[in-house]
């Protein structure tokens, strides 16, 4: 019984695409048993319970939730400490917490990885001259990029600290809106024993977007200062509602709370009254959830390249992050693939996406996304930015069965001339 139409052609060479990835889908499904492991066990050491759920109101003195839901998340994510808050209203206003507590004004960033995810170019002040950037309270900004083969340059990153100056190293875990591949766990762990050699006191922050629960470590594992993420991505399991966290040295986790709320404050007030419940069971099931999402890409990237387009990575490599590249070259393909991906969602997939100009984006972006919560990046999604080489940006799937329909419809209409 089928309840879309879709070709035999594109049936087919789904078929086969399933039997390519075989070994891709053990691979998923290993780490994704290893961080439930770990997941279920931060959950049992710091006995969460029905009372972790409550509502609290007013200062949100107590608030057992949002106390156990730190401890916890600090656990799973191998750091000293966790701010994991509701208030976050993004990825990008956890990231500017995060790097206000590791940086001090006459003090620079360096960005290790190449330039930063769009987003982040207002705060650091290459754009926009906003009042309260980075540039505003007189930090300045240095790049090195990655190797042509996609590798953090060490070399130019020691020489870079070794000159003086720099308070804060920014490493870009995922690949965002680039070609390039994502820096890995163990290739984050070089970058800061390097740095450290040179100068302990520099503090290594990575953007952890897209990279949680990707590998059985996370940038605490290997002696990150701190880091931080986006809740409606994989750390939230397709279920929080919104927010943001960050993990990482008391101290600094500390001095981020300071910047959110108020100094003398910090992470000791606030209050959630809609309870913490669905951000501990989205936690709870984020490492089956972001192995969804890896088995879509792995599936969107096979059957795509038996439909003669180019992925990265291709579907048998390594991968640290949930995006998916493909690259159409040209902007009707990419705006057809685009359609299709929102014809799969089951919310809005009657809507039609087309270009716009997003804010924090300087150029028009196309975006297919159908989702339950507004703009929620683990669940099926698909951006692309309407410029050259016309790459679309796919991440998400809920469950991988509804993923590789989306992908199913997306290749029918890319097929379809
Ligand atoms: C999603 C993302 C961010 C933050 O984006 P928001 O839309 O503000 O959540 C930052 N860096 C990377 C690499 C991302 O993928």
């Amino acid at each position: 019984m089928s309840y879309f139409q879709i070709t035999d052609k594109i049936r087919e060479l789904s078929e086969q695409a399933m039997s390519d990835i075989e070994q891709q889908f053990k691979l998923i499904d290993k780490t994704a048993q290893t961080n439930t492991e770990k997941v279920l066990a931060a959950f049992q050491r710091h006995n969460v319970s029905d009372t972790c759920f409550a509502p609290t109101s007013g200062y949100g003195y107590n608030d057992k939730g949002r106390e156990v839901m730190d401890l916890v998340f600090a656990d799973t994510m191998s750091s000293q400490y966790a701010l994991v808050r509701t208030g976050f209203v993004n990825g990008t206003h956890a990231i500017t917490n995060a790097l206000f507590a590791a940086l001090r004004p006459g003090q620079t960033l360096l960005a290790a990885t190449g330039l930063p995810y769009d987003t982040l170019h207002g705060v650091i002040g290459l754009t926009g001259n906003y009042r309260g950037s980075l540039k505003d309270y007189d930090m300045s900004y240095s790049q090195v990029d990655l190797l042509e083969c996609g590798t953090p340059d060490i070399d130019a990153i020691v020489e870079t600290v070794r000159e003086g100056g720099i308070g804060a190293v920014l490493i870009q875990r995922s690949r965002g809106y680039s070609s390039r591949r994502a820096v890995t766990v163990k290739e984050i762990g070089e970058i800061c024993k390097a740095v450290k050699a040179v100068d302990s006191s520099v503090n290594i922050f990575v953007d952890n977007c897209y990279g949680e629960f990707v590998e059985a470590i996370e940038p605490g594992d290997v002696g990150v200062d701190i880091f931080a993420g986006s809740l409606i991505k994989g750390p939230g399991g397709g279920l929080a509602p919104r927010g943001g966290y960050i993990c990482g040295r008391e101290d600094l986790v500390d001095a981020a709370a300071y910047r959110l709320t108020s100094p003398g404050i910090g992470g000791d007030s606030g209050a959630s009254p809609e309870g913490y419940r669905l951000y501990f069971q989205g936690l709870f099931m984020a490492p089956h959830t972001v192995a969804q999402a890896l088995k879509t890409a792995v599936f969107c990237a096979r059957l795509l390249e038996l439909l003669g387009y180019k992925t990265f990575p291709k579907f048998d490599e390594f991968r640290s992050d949930i995006v998916q590249v493909v690259q159409f070259g040209e902007p009707s393909a990419l705006e057809r693939f685009c359609r299709g991906i929102q014809k799969g969602a089951p919310v809005d997939s009657y809507v039609t996406p087309i270009p716009s100009d997003m804010p924090g984006y300087d150029y028009p972006v196309i975006m297919a996304a159908g989702a339950f919560v507004q703009g929620a990046t683990i669940e099926l999604s698909a951006d692309g930015p309407m410029r050259e080489p016309y790459n679309a940006y796919l991440q998400g799937g809920l469950t991988f069965e509804s993923g590789k329909l989306g992908i199913m419809l997306a290749a029918g209409l890319l097929d379809s001339r």
